[in-house]
């Protein structure tokens, strides 16, 4: 791998997603060694793929260079691979590149989407997790609009134009706001030709409400936002199968489209290697203490998403949000440097600063600890909050920018098929 030799202890980290940056960041220049390993050599900010879906954004301003975060770094290294597994008696893991040593290993590999083992729906529906997928969706909505104006067959122009979103979450909630949007905005005034109301938005989410890791409040206020813009909210409901074509329900709901967009869950994505235990089943997650510890080793640590620190206050680990990733990912880099010290680590306590999701172009729910609320000020919020978090100050700029021309225009600037999605057959 070509990382030159040092007097100081290194430090892999494995993953540039919210909680290896935030724990790259705090070693800067410290006496360790540090090297970032990811598959991609960008960091995304996931909270805003559906814009990129929808759309609204370019991929670029939510995804930041891993190498420009590390630039004025000169202890910390990065290597573009994928990690494969974990040899901890030789203290190396391998990669797509070759074998790198540690000292300390970070693994923060986040999540990957979960089908819950479903096949026909693994290949059939379209996933969102990474850039190229939300393109991936951006390009599927756009070729789709495109055959439904040729279409005279009443049938397939609706399938073509029946939009599935699996899964009620705040993913789900806010791409079929996004797309509500597409429907009411941009088809009326780009596609004369075709009827916009032949376009349907389906959301179906297998509890009672959408939105449930959010208050009942948030729920409410979000359904009644998401019906104003005309979605379809299904709740109790659950995907069996889909052929590509025929969406089949726990319920008498048959839907018949062209485009699913499975955003129903995520699982861990673990390195193998480690002793059996380490990974809890279902979730995915290494079971860690709360100093990030994987159970059973004193010098390897997983971080965010894949790590399952069970607290008092959280007996079913943190949830899965960017939070967690970046408040522990902080405070492993102090607590790193104490153990090489020799001196004792502070446990992790995690710092909620309440939960959004935003629904349209200027509705939002927000929770906080004290206090709830929802609709124009809250999607103010929402927007600050966001753009703050960006990483880059470009990006910050350009999104500000997209987002105040969209809001003025009712518009959705990048409705480009770059590069052509193929459906497999
Ligand atoms: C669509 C979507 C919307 C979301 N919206 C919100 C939101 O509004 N608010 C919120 O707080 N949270 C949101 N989240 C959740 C949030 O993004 C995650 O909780 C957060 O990203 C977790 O950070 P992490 O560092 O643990 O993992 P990630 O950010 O997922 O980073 C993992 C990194 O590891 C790399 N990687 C994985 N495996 C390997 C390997 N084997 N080798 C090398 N590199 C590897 C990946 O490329 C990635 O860069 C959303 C997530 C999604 C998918």
């Amino acid at each position: 791998m070509n990382i030159p030799a040092s007097k100081n202890p290194r430090v892999v980290i494995v993953g540039g997603g919210f909680a290896g940056i935030s724990m790259v960041k705090q070693l800067a220049n410290k006496p360790v060694q540090v090297v970032l390993i990811d598959k991609h050599n960008y960091h995304t900010f996931q909270p805003l793929l559906y814009q990129v879906s929808s759309s609204g954004l370019e991929p670029d301003s939510i995804a930041y260079p891993l190498r420009k975060i590390i630039k004025k770094q000169k202890n910390t290294f990065f290597r573009l691979a994928e990690v494969n597994n974990i040899n901890h008696e030789a203290r190396v893991v391998q990669t797509s590149i070759g074998e790198i040593a540690y000292d300390y290993l970070v693994i923060a590999t986040g999540t990957k989407t979960n089908f819950f083992g479903n096949k026909a729906i693994e290949s059939n529906s379209m996933p969102m997790k990474t850039v190229p997928q939300a393109l991936n969706i951006r390009s599927l909505i756009l070729q789709n609009f495109e055959k439904a104006a040729i279409t005279n067959d009443k049938e397939a122009r609706e399938a073509l134009l029946n939009f599935v979103i699996v899964g009620g979450g705040p993913t789900g909630v806010e791409l079929a706001g996004a797309i509500a949007e597409l429907k009411n905005n941009i088809l009326p005034r780009d596609y004369h030709d075709l009827n916009a109301s032949d376009m349907q938005i389906h959301l179906l989410e297998g509890s009672a409400r959408v939105l449930p890791p959010m208050s009942k409040q948030a729920s409410e206020k979000s359904e009644k936002f998401l019906k104003a813009l005309g979605v379809k909210v299904h709740c109790n409901t659950f995907v069996k199968d889909y052929d590509g074509l025929k969406v089949t329900t726990n319920t008498d709901l048959k839907l018949e489209s062209e485009t699913v967009i499975w955003a129903a869950g995520v699982t861990g994505s673990p390195v193998s290697g480690l002793q059996e235990g380490t990974v809890v089943e279902r979730a995915n997650r290494y079971l860690v203490n709360q100093y990030n510890q994987v159970q059973g080793y004193d010098t390897i640590f997983a971080l965010g998403d894949i790590a399952l620190m069970k607290t008092e206050a959280y007996p079913k680990g943190h949830p899965q949000v960017a939070q967690p990733a970046i408040q522990q990912g902080k405070l492993l880099g102090k607590n790193i440097l104490k153990l090489i010290e020799g001196k004792p680590m502070k446990k992790f306590e995690y710092h909620d600063k309440g939960s959004m999701a935003t629904i349209g172009r200027n509705k939002a729910v927000v929770d906080l600890k004290a206090y709830k609320f929802g609709g124009f000020f809250a999607w103010f919020v929402w927007m600050f909050v966001h753009l703050m978090s960006l990483v880059g100050f470009r990006n910050r700029v350009i999104v500000f920018f997209n987002w105040t021309y969209n809001y003025i225009n009712f518009d959705k600037a990048a409705r480009l098929i770059i590069r052509p999605f193929h459906k497999s057959k």
